[in-house]
């Protein structure tokens, strides 16, 4: 398959109350593909004052879902799971030329999507309550989860489906309705998500999908119709939305500088093309991505040589060409972050290995080459933030200790992943990492969707929660009940 010239951009409204909508304004903006550079999609460009139509809406559909029987929401998010899953020949192609990634690794997220429907599914049906003991004997004492009410939801780019599958299904299932703002440049996907939710039966009134940016987004954070927040993005929008948030419950899913440390006995074998999955999967574009690459003295030629052979099997390309392994960056602020942690690593003493520049002669100027960086000094940008690009910077460290103390050294802390032979030094790692997740001899990039994945208490990468019965537990609030069992006359 090859690139879509000439194909008529396609039309994007907003989803209020139950109807495609134009924006209150008449305002739009143009959906550019990265991949060709042509204008795919016309999208409705929400203001404020459409964040408050979409949060009447949600409050008059408030009890929609929570109305349902458990049983009953299940079977919703069952069939929304069948209805992506039959979509996906036609939206895994839309989203690669929407965000970028290749055809295989959108359908790989349109699966995931699924699975997590299916997984809320299973997870609502049997998410039981405590009866508790109490201190009085004429008192019973149970509790209730119930749903928040209107959630809204803000979600990024880079798995424009799969992150926003993640909230959506608990809220749903566990009977909130929900605001969704998804990044504006993967509006048109959005809608594809939205028209299978509703081919499944969601009640009117229960979803509704607003495209733009911050005013939108801080509206629906903000005002108080709306009772609980689930963000995913970068720390810093996600500290602002923090800030316009208050005091609903808020779960904060933010960027992260990864860490893949390298001991001395590890399986260099494995330990390469994990590290390799975790640098170049989705061109680096991940929250779990391996930002930084810390080995010893020992392993590094072996390392270094090996990424190096990982970066030339890269091919990258269209991402609807067969054969494409990596497609283009999402947009130009990051494919300049990475243009400006290489300038930065460089000036700093490091030595570009392979790559190390957007690539020449493609439709766009998003397409950037896989890149090895050696000699990265810990003072860089690339060992102090996140670059969320396709690279793969080492960086030597001493022993298990100092690989820990350089990761740790950093403001982030979401995901890390460590390769070892020992055992002692798997769980000194596992125990001393400051990151919510720590994958052991398997790449950053892994997670299966049901496991609790979030941010390091303190550090930038989030607060809470996600995956599995995580997020139902955000999606629901608890409520103690108390029965005084007395009769009247024992009163
Ligand atoms: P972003 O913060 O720029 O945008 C995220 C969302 O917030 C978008 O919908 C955006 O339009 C909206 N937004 C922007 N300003 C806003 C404001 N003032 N008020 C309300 N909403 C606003 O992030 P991005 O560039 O789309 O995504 C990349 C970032 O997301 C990276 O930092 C990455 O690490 C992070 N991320 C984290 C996870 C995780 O699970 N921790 C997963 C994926 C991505």
């Amino acid at each position: 398959m090859g690139p879509e010239a000439g194909v008529k951009p396609r039309k994007v409204s907003l989803f209020i109350g139950g109807k495609w909508v134009d924006a209150a304004d008449g305002r739009s903006f143009d959906q550019v593909s990265p991949a060709t550079g042509d204008v795919i999609g016309i999208v409705a460009d929400a203001s404020p004052d459409d964040a408050r139509l979409a949060i009447d809406a949600a409050n008059r559909a408030k009890r929609s879902l929570a109305d349902l029987t458990v049983l009953e929401r299940s079977e919703l998010c069952a069939r929304i799971a069948d209805s992506i899953l039959a979509a996906q020949d036609r939206l895994a192609p839309e989203l690669s030329l929407e965000q970028g990634k290749p055809l295989k690794e959108a359908s790989d997220e349109i699966r995931f999507a699924a699975s997590l429907f299916r997984d809320a599914a299973e997870t609502i049906s049997n998410l039981e309550t405590s009866f508790m003991p109490t201190v009085n004997r004429d008192k019973r004492v149970f509790t209730l989860r119930q749903p928040h009410g209107v959630v809204a939801v803000l979600t990024p780019w880079n798995y424009p489906v799969g992150i926003p599958s993640e909230y959506l299904s608990a809220a749903l299932a566990s009977g909130n309705v929900v605001i969704w703002k998804p990044a504006p440049s993967t509006s048109m996907i959005a809608a594809r998500l939205v028209e299978c939710l509703l081919q499944s039966g969601v009640p009117e009134g229960a979803v509704n999908l607003l495209y733009g940016g911050a005013g939108p987004g801080q509206e629906i954070v903000a005002n108080p119709g709306t009772q609980a927040v689930g963000f995913t993005g970068s720390t810093a929008t996600g500290t602002l939305i923090a800030q316009h948030a208050g005091a609903k419950p808020l779960l904060l899913e933010l960027g992260g500088n990864g860490p893949t440390i390298i001991l001395d006995d590890a399986n260099l074998e494995s330990a390469v093309v994990g590290t390799a999955i975790g640098c170049f999967t989705n061109a680096g574009q991940i929250c779990q991505s391996s930002e930084r690459i810390l080995v010893t003295e020992k392993v590094h030629d072996q390392v270094l040589d090996g990424l190096v052979s990982s970066a030339s099997r890269v091919r990258l390309g269209h991402p609807l060409q067969t054969g494409t392994t990596m497609g283009p960056l999402n947009n130009q602020g990051v494919a300049a972050k990475m243009d400006g942690h290489l300038q930065d690593a460089i000036e700093r003493g490091a030595k570009v290995i392979f790559g190390g520049q957007r690539a020449k002669g493609l439709p766009t100027d998003l397409y950037y080459q896989p890149s090895v960086v050696d000699q990265v000094s810990r003072d860089s940008l690339i060992n102090r933030q996140e670059t969320f690009g396709p690279i793969a910077p080492l960086i030597v460290v001493r022993d298990v200790d100092d690989a820990i103390a350089v990761a740790n050294s950093c403001g982030l802390g979401l995901c890390a992943s460590v390769y070892t032979t020992d055992i002692n030094a798997a769980f000194r790692c596992a125990e001393r990492l400051e990151c919510g997740v720590v994958n052991v001899n398997e790449s950053a990039a892994y997670w299966d969707g049901r496991t609790p994945f979030g941010g390091w208490s303190g550090k930038g990468s989030g607060v809470g929660r996600l995956g599995g019965i995580e997020t139902v537990r955000f999606m629901t609030q608890l409520k103690s009940v108390v029965l005084d069992v007395r009769y009247p006359d024992e009163r």
